[in-house]
């Protein structure tokens, strides 16, 4: 019998792989949902199907269940904040607020002295025509984005021309980076001040989804530091409790900034669950219900590969395997292009 039941808000792969996790702790997970047919609905203990604003159906939740996370950012604050009044939500909500608003974060980035990519608030269509100075540029929505989606790229002043948006919502014009390189730095931080930090992951992204993943990232040693170091600061400063993911950017000169916060397990950090003794979603799960903390050990170097739109049909006619590889089918019911249907890890 578990004596803990966790509730997850979110229902993607995320929240799938945090169930499987929770499950060999022994700890029960119960998944809030706005999608019926979520892919965690294969994989948790107890599935709520309703809509984050269903303050009903967010009270039954609460009752069920001892601790409350996340998968996904972009949860409604107003949600998270209802439900931390009855069971603690972790990582915090005013957490989650700051990071879900890229102009927030990367505000809160820049004070603590490191760097980002630079960046302007932009309302309308004519904001944009005296910013030549970011350009070119990446126009993105300030909230909801992931996977790229709500992404413009902007060279010049003819794609400001024919930029067809309604500007309903506020954007964020950022600067492109002349980018040579991708890493990705998880932390799980417990709490008590105390943490365990996986190495830099480096990442290969292609139409701005992620593509691949690798340990070790080829940095040098002074890139190696800063990351980890940044990434420290970062969750210490949010006083943070749980996985998080630090997206960095490395320019050709070897600067890095920061390109995002995920305040979550995040798809890098998928080959944790094969080359650590313990994945960013179990840790994540240690930290959020106060379970033991255990000193992170590297078993092995590995590569991450994400299967996207029809690619999985391939995999999921069993090709066959070697002992180092690992797949993982998210068994989301429709194949979608540009959409992640799984993940193949090999150890090297
Ligand atoms: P998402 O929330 O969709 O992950 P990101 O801001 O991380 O959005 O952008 C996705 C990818 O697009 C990045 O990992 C990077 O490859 C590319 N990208 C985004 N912004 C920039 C930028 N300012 N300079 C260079 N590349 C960028
Ligand atoms: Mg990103």
């Amino acid at each position: 019998m578990s004596l803990i039941t966790l509730g997850i808000l979110g229902g993607g792969q995320l929240g799938s792989m945090l169930s499987v996790a929770a499950k060999g702790l022994n700890i029960k997970t119960v998944i809030f949902c706005d999608d019926d047919d979520a892919p965690a609905k294969n994989f948790c203990d107890e599935f709520i199907y309703a809509e984050y604003d269903d303050n009903n159906k967010i009270y039954d939740f609460a009752k069920k269940v001892n601790f409350i996370t996340y998968e996904f950012e972009n949860i409604p604050y107003e949600t998270l904040n209802e439900l931390n009044k009855l069971k603690p939500v972790l990582p915090k909500p005013s957490v989650n607020r700051l990071i879900q608003h890229r102009i927030a974060e990367k505000d809160f980035v820049n004070k603590l002295n490191i760097r980002t990519t630079r960046y302007v608030l932009v309302e309308n269509q004519d904001d944009l025509l005296p910013l030549d100075d970011f350009l070119p540029g990446i126009l993105k929505t300030t909230t909801m984005g992931y996977d790229g989606k709500g992404q413009y790229p902007i060279n010049n002043k003819l794609d400001i021309k024919n930029l067809n948006i309604d500007f309903k919502k506020d954007y964020i014009l950022e600067k492109t980076v002349k980018l040579k390189k991708e890493i990705s730095v998880i932390i799980t931080r417990f709490r008590n001040n105390k943490y365990e930090i996986y190495e830099p992951i480096e990442n290969i992204h292609k139409d701005q989804i992620l593509k691949y993943s690798k340990i070790p990232a080829d940095i040098n040693q002074k890139l190696y530091n800063q990351s980890k170091e940044w990434a420290i600061m970062i969750a210490e400063e949010l006083k943070y409790i749980g996985t998080l993911c630090v997206e960095y950017f490395i320019d050709r000169n070897d600067n890095l900034y920061v390109n995002e916060i995920a305040p979550r397990v995040h798809n890098s950090g998928h080959l944790t669950i094969n080359a650590y003794n313990i994945s960013q979603f179990e840790n994540h799960i240690r930290a959020v219900c106060s379970l033991e903390q255990i000193n992170l050990k590297k078993i092995s170097n590995a590569e991450m590969i994400n299967i996207i739109g029809d690619e999985i049909i391939y995999y999921r006619q069993n090709p066959k395997l070697n002992n180092n590889q690992f797949f993982f089918d998210y068994q989301k019911k429709d194949i979608k292009e540009k959409r992640k249907m799984g993940h193949l890890t090999t150890l090297k």
